[in-house]
């Protein structure tokens, strides 16, 4: 069983097209990917009830985050729908995209917390504030890229992930880095601290599966890292 935990499905561009993914999970011997769109020209809930509608489309294959900006005013009835009616799973943020003040987070932490859903975060310069946050909450937090953003490979970006990840609720996905940057991820923690995903298109499932089955430990805890840490939090 393997899951990627960071896939966007939803064209443009015309590759992340659901059917297009679903191929490659073949290739990749991939059972299941956690999915959520780009943010493009439409308000974000255009995209949420997409995802929602492809998770229903194909339900053992998917299963939705919603994708919001946490500075919409509409945020709050959004992300609680998207729970409620949406049958959505977790909550991706894009900080980099949208940075965002600190008591507006705590909205969003706030909701995370009440409805036991899983943050996926990708970071900008908001490090301090996610500590913050996963201190007044009990919230699952999945912080994207290993903190790093996509192919930054910034060590020092990375370092801080680290440091964050030393909170029981803080794990780290590993889309967007080679194989040294995971490696020192796994050094410097263990393996029930990381996530596979993909961050497909930007990168095939497989190149990101290789990397972890190359990490020297056992195949009991690449599979950690390959589904049961994922697993665990989504209690599936
Ligand atoms: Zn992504």
């Amino acid at each position: 069983m393997i899951i990627d935990s960071h896939v966007h499905v939803g064209v443009p561009p015309r590759e992340a097209e659901p059917k297009n993914f679903l191929k490659l999970m073949n290739t990749s011997k991939i059972n299941k990917a956690i999915i959520f769109r780009y943010f493009y020209d439409k308000p974000t809930v255009f995209s949420n009830q997409y995802i929602s509608s492809v998770v229903e489309q194909f339900p053992n294959n998917y299963l939705g985050f919603a994708w919001i900006n946490p500075n919409e005013k509409t945020v709050t009835k959004e992300l609680i729908e998207s729970v409620t009616k949406w049958n959505l799973k977790g909550v991706k943020l894009h900080l980099e995209m949208h940075p965002t003040p600190l008591e507006k987070l705590r909205k969003i932490f706030n909701i995370a917390e009440q409805y036991t859903i899983p943050i996926c975060i990708h970071l900008g310069n908001d490090f301090d504030q996610i500590e913050l946050l996963t201190q007044e909450y009990d919230v699952k937090v999945i912080i994207a890229h290993l903190g790093t953003g996509v192919y930054c490979l910034d060590i020092n970006r990375l370092k801080k992930a680290i440091e964050l990840a030393k909170n029981k609720n803080v794990f780290l996905e590993t889309s967007g880095n080679t194989y040294p940057l995971v490696d020192y991820a796994l050094k410097a923690l263990n393996p029930t601290k990381l996530i596979m995903g993909s961050d497909f298109p930007h990168e095939h499932p497989l190149v990101s599966v290789k990397i972890i089955e190359l990490l020297n430990i056992s195949d009991k805890n690449k599979d950690l890292i390959l589904q049961k840490n994922i697993s665990k939090i989504l209690e599936i």
